[in-house]
């Protein structure tokens, strides 16, 4: 090949280009943010084959996402040019581990077509295996074994390794019941997710002959985000490289943010000892972000203990201090950032126009997309869900719909079947035939099927009483759903003469649905890591509930906006978690909802140690340097929970921002305009740290406090009849006379955090919360 001057290199700088022109042997590419090691591990592949060291099918190129794998295959392809004769093998860990598996699967007791399992078929076997050991399922639930067992796969344990001393609990037979598993998986010619990984390593460490021939042909090796993989992941790699040792892994330490997953920063230190001599190469110069974007990230970041530690530096002189700004509520929030989405489109703030491909928001917790979903739909701002589903796609949040889609009719034959199951009732694949089957034999709903099955004795078992509750409890919540009660001629009770109200207030009723049914519960006792988080989004969906006037309305606003699914081309905001950020880069970045109990979350918080702080700190650090030229963190001070508005604190990573980077706004909506027209609340000296006392002492947040206080008085929710306000949180005590719009006067008789428990004279003993009721007396 004509030994043209290879452009690939020439953009590199020295340091970038020394990790790419050491080709053979080990390197360790240790570097910051945005410091050009993804750049540099592609024009690594590219010379690679340019120097003819390896035909494309030798290099093997391991990324964390199959976006990142995506967009490496089309940056290598374009530096190629038309040269190239074939790819690279470029993929995840999994998806390259599902190649090599089909290969060989024989050889752990699979065929080539084996299924791979998702989280619920996991789950259903384990349970299987968990009832016919006889083993309380209850109190050892399923899930709860099947993060053990995939924990113990992260790590690369067959069930015959794992340590006695983890084995506890599930009647001392965990390990039991997880060769039981791995027995049961084989028969059915199946894998799980961890599986993939773990089968590729046990068949490269006992059959050596094979682990040869992949040697001989993945001669070069290259990793990104290297400080995110696992122990399992760690000895695929190490294994496919010992022989050769070309293996070129990139990584930052201070962005491992895959802990809960079973990463493992300590890899980074281990590949200097496994390949010893390795070359290691630091990158410390910035390309992607502002001077005041970096420092407020080092600033942040600089509170963690144990870090290699790195200096970055960048040659832009220019750019905006990072913003902060303090909202009154998440609302106000998602409705700040998408005026300011359209500004920046506009081009003002100082900045030339950046298209809404150029601008992110980034969300700690998914639950978080809802507010900002909603008002863009209601704007007609263009916006993707990046790294997963939307908010209403996601499955609790469907299993949630399809209980309120019954509530409203119960008729709705999807909607039964798929909760009819869920949580489980006992009714097997044959049961769900027989209710279809009645059904279809009396012309009527699944609802009626299953209603006239339960009576003629047609189903059997533990089903039946489950079934009929289900059917029952349809019953019960559809008649609360209809405009049923009168509540005229009570004299106890405030409402006109003649007035018609619903049954009961329909959050909460969704809440009860939810309560009544089991769902919610099924999911506090799950075990596995996305439980909490399904728990908040099912929050978040009541939350959402507040702004219709019933779940029918409620019902036709996500009807549409599923209509509106289909993918358009053109300019989209994008709207991620910050873990599906990791890698990317946009001009502009929000960061809504630093607020502690959030971000950090309240999980890390808890928790002993500063393990999972400093994980969140690490978030934090790859949140704000997704950012090339404006970055805006914001908070608000209450954020609604269940109905109940409850007053957030700033995240302490506020107080770490180095003041002298970062711009307070004033908060928005006071002054007719956008902060444009408002002063800026000046930020002292240089090294005093930006403190929550500054962003409550400016006036701007003092006036939104003000201006929310009387506007919380007057909320179209009081408007309902119902009371939300913070202060009646503790401003009641046992004995107090209440007064509930639905359930009139009663006595507090207990209370359980937000939860009273009331004697109401006409409705009997309840449970409401708290904010819900007035004192009678006032
Ligand atoms: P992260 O840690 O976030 O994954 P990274 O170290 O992988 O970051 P890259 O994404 O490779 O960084 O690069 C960041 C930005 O800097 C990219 O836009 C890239 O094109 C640019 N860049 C990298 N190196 C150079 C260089 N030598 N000259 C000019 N631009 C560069
Ligand atoms: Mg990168």
């Amino acid at each position: 090949m004509a030994a043209r001057p290879a452009p690939y290199l020439d953009d590199l700088n020295p340091a970038q280009r020394a990790a790419v022109e050491a080709l053979d042997g080990p390197v360790l590419m240790l570097a910051g943010a945005g410091t050009g090691k993804t750049k540099a591990l592609t024009a690594r592949i590219v010379h690679l084959l340019r120097m003819s060291k390896a035909r494309p099918n030798e290099v093997l190129a391991v990324t964390f996402t199959n976006k990142a794998a995506r967009e490496m295959k089309l940056r290598v392809g374009r530096m190629l040019g038309e040269v190239a004769e074939g790819m690279p093998w470029m993929g995840t860990f999994h998806s390259l581990s599902v190649k090599i598996l089909r290969r060989h699967a024989e050889l752990v007791g699979l065929k080539s077509n084996f299924t791979i399992l998702d989280t619920d078929d996991q789950v259903r076997l384990l349970k299987q295996l968990i009832v016919a050991a006889n083993i309380d399922e209850k109190r050892w639930p399923a899930r709860m074994l099947a993060g053990m067992i995939d924990g113990w796969k992260n790590r690369a344990l067959v069930p015959e390794r794992v340590p006695s001393s983890e084995a506890g609990g599930y009647a001392n037979r965990g390990t039991e019941l997880y060769a039981q598993y791995q027995e049961r998986l084989r028969t059915l010619n199946a894998c799980d997710f961890g599986d993939l990984l773990l089968h590729c390593v046990t068949i490269f460490q006992s059959h050596p002959d094979v682990l040869a021939q992949y040697q001989r042909w993945f001669r070069y090796i290259l990793v990104d985000e290297y400080q995110d993989t696992n122990v399992c992941q760690y000895l695929w790699l190490r294994l496919l490289a010992q022989a050769h040792r070309n293996i070129c892994c990139v990584g930052d330490d201070d962005q491992s943010i895959y802990g809960w997953r079973g990463a493992e920063v300590g890899n980074i230190l281990r590949f200097e000892k496994d390949f010893p001599g390795a070359h290691v190469v630091r990158l410390e110069q910035n390309y992607r972000s502002t001077p005041h974007i970096l420092a407020a990230a080092s600033g942040v970041i600089a509170g963690n203990a144990g870090r290699l530690g790195k200096t970055l530096w960048t040659e832009v002189q220019e750019g905006h201090k990072v913003r902060l700004i303090g909202h009154w509520d998440g609302e106000d929030e998602a409705r700040w950032i998408g005026e300011e989405i359209e500004a920046l489109q506009r081009g003002t703030r100082g900045m030339d126009p950046v298209g809404l491909d150029g601008q992110a928001i980034l969300v700690r917790a998914s639950h978080q997309m809802r507010a900002f979903e909603d008002r863009f739909l209601t704007i007609g701002l263009p916006y993707r869900v990046i790294g997963g589903p939307r908010f209403y796609e996601r499955q609790e949040i469907r299993d949630a719909m399809a209980y309120f889609r019954l509530a409203v009719s119960p008729e709705d034959d999807l909607a039964f079947e798929r909760v009819v199951n869920v949580p489980k009732r006992g009714l097997g694949d044959k049961a769900q035939a027989d209710i279809q089957r009645a059904a279809r034999m009396a012309g009527v709903s699944l609802h009626e099927g299953a209603r006239e099955l339960v009576a003629s004795g047609g189903i059997g078992g533990k089903g039946a009483g489950q079934l009929r509750a289900f059917v029952e409890g349809i019953d019960r919540w559809h008649a609360l759903t209809l405009d049923a009660v009168r509540v005229a001629g009570d004299d106890d009770v405030l409402e006109p003469i003649g007035a018609v109200a619903p049954a009961m207030d329909h959050v909460r009723l969704a809440e009860m649905i939810l309560e009544e049914s089991g769902y919610t519960e099924m999911w506090q006792n799950d075990k596995t890591p996305e439980a909490p988080g399904r728990l908040e989004n099912l929050k978040e969906l009541v939350k959402a509930l507040e702004q219709f006037d019933n779940l029918q309305g409620f019902l036709e606003h996500v009807a549409l906006i599923m209509d509106n699914e289909t993918e358009e081309a053109g300019e989209k905001v994008s709207i991620m978690t910050l873990h599906a950020a990791k890698g990317l880069e946009f001009p502009v970045v929000f960061l809504p909802g630093w607020e502690d109990g959030l971000f950090p979350s309240q999980r890390s918080m808890d928790e002993s140690g500063l393990k999972g702080l400093e994980e969140e700190r690490r978030l934090a650090y790859v949140g704000i340097t997704r950012a090339e030229e404006l970055c805006t963190i914001s908070f608000a001070s209450n954020r609604r929970v269940y109905g109940q508005w409850q007053s957030q604190m700033p995240s302490r990573f506020i107080d770490e921002l180095p003041p002298a980077h970062v711009e307070v706004l004033t908060p928005p909506g006071l002054y007719g305009g956008g902060f444009g027209a408002a002063a800026p609340v000046a930020v002292s000296a240089m090294e005093e740290r930006v403190s929550k006392a500054d962003v409550y002492n400016s006036p701007g947040w003092r006036r939104m406090q003000d201006r929310a206080q009387t506007r919380g008085m007057a909320q179209p929710r009081e408007a309902r009849g119902m009371v939300i306000d913070a202060t009646a949180l503790s401003s009641h005590s046992e004995g107090d006379r209440v007064f509930h719009r639905k359930f009139g006067y009663g006595i507090v008789i207990g209370i359980e955090g937000d939860k009273l428990e009331i004697d109401f004279s006409k409705a009997g003993i309840k449970k409401v919360v708290a904010g819900f009721v007035v004192d009678a007396d006032d």
